[in-house]
């Protein structure tokens, strides 16, 4: 075959190349070791001995054309390719942002924050205590005697070294009244944790727990605050009862019970018909609880009241599952 012919075919072919893999692909054709004009290269030795030279220098010139009009073929292709690029990655830098998606506050937090914010109106200051706490914070300060049912592996979570999860938020009062001396008005908000669970428990939960103690305090100055309390976080006048009640750190004790806030004390599910909900525990500080952080209960005297807000929290959004709170469905928590 004429070299001529072949030289106008490869470049064609060069020509029709519309990428860089089928450019690459011409390129082994002719100019590879087993390319066209390399076979052919191989076959000068059948010519006649005076022709062998110029055939020789014929092939290579044909191989320095093919071979640069490849070269000039690829740069063309490479910045089609770049341009193609380009027009891909285009970016308007003019259009508005995404924006960034803000989380927001857990509903139990929610409350906790405007729990806290209440009492601080009210003159208390929030305090914290740990989770794992010693036996005699936890029971024995509180004047809970070692028979006492709280005790029981049923409802306490016991740890290594004699430690426990906290069953209450009564060790953070103890060791505030530890630390410092009355006049004393602080409340703890934590998670608290026991042996349970069911629609209205679960195995951690949140309390806060209030102490005030000073010269002077009442039982009447306990039922005003807890009455102000929950005024101001059901952002309405709520009726309260108290009723009598026995626990080993207060004396006199009573359970505080609001009028239902879905029936308005008609009756319905969510009070199973008394019109009424329990919603803390409260009571004047034991003498015997005050003698063990040596505050002499001749001189002072205290109240005491612990409420769970994840009920609260319930309460207040209308939410009758306390452990769709803890389960994290983001769907459910969007809501607040
Ligand atoms: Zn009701």
């Amino acid at each position: 075959m004429s070299l001529d012919i072949i030289l106008k075919r490869a470049l064609v072919e060069i020509e029709n190349c519309t990428n860089l893999a089928t450019l690459d692909e011409c390129r082994v054709r002719y100019l590879g070791k087993k390319g066209e004009l390399t076979e052919l290269a191989k076959t000068i030795n059948q010519a006649p001995v005076e022709d062998r030279p110029r055939i020789g220098q014929q092939i290579n010139q044909i191989k320095d054309s093919i071979h640069n009009e490849i070269e000039k073929r690829l740069q063309q292709l490479q910045l089609i390719e770049i341009e193609k690029q380009l027009a891909r990655d285009a970016l308007d830098i003019t259009l508005p942002g995404r924006g960034q998606a803000h989380g927001h506050l857990h509903p139990i937090a929610i409350t906790r924050q405007r729990i806290e914010s209440i009492f601080k109106t009210l003159g208390f200051a929030v305090v914290e205590g740990p989770e794992i706490e010693d036996d005699y914070h936890n029971f024995g300060a509180l004047n809970i005697p070692k028979n006492h049912p709280a005790r029981a592996m049923q409802d306490t979570f016991y740890c290594e070294n004699n430690k426990l999860l906290r069953t209450h938020m009564s060790p953070v009062q103890i060791r505030t009244m530890e630390m410092q001396r009355p006049p004393l008005r602080i409340i703890a908000p934590g998670r608290v944790y026991r042996c349970e669970s069911d629609l209205t428990h679960t195995p951690m939960f949140h309390q806060i727990e209030g102490l005030c103690v000073d010269k002077e305090v009442t039982f009447a100055n306990m039922k005003f605050v807890m009455q102000e309390f929950l005024n101001a976080f059901f952002e309405k006048e709520i009726p309260v009862r108290l009723r009598s009640s026995h626990f080993p750190f207060t004396e006199p004790s009573a359970e505080l019970d609001i009028q239902c806030t879905q029936c308005s004390g008609k009756g319905c599910r969510i009070c199973s018909n008394t019109g009424w909900l329990e919603v803390m525990g409260c009571g004047m500080v034991h003498p015997n609880v005050l003698k063990a952080v040596n505050i002499d209960p001749e001189e002072h005297q205290g109240f005491a009241f612990g409420l769970g807000y994840d009920r609260l929290t319930m309460l207040y959004y209308n939410v009758n599952d306390l452990r769709a709170f803890f389960e994290n469905d983001i769907k459910f928590l969007h809501q607040f």
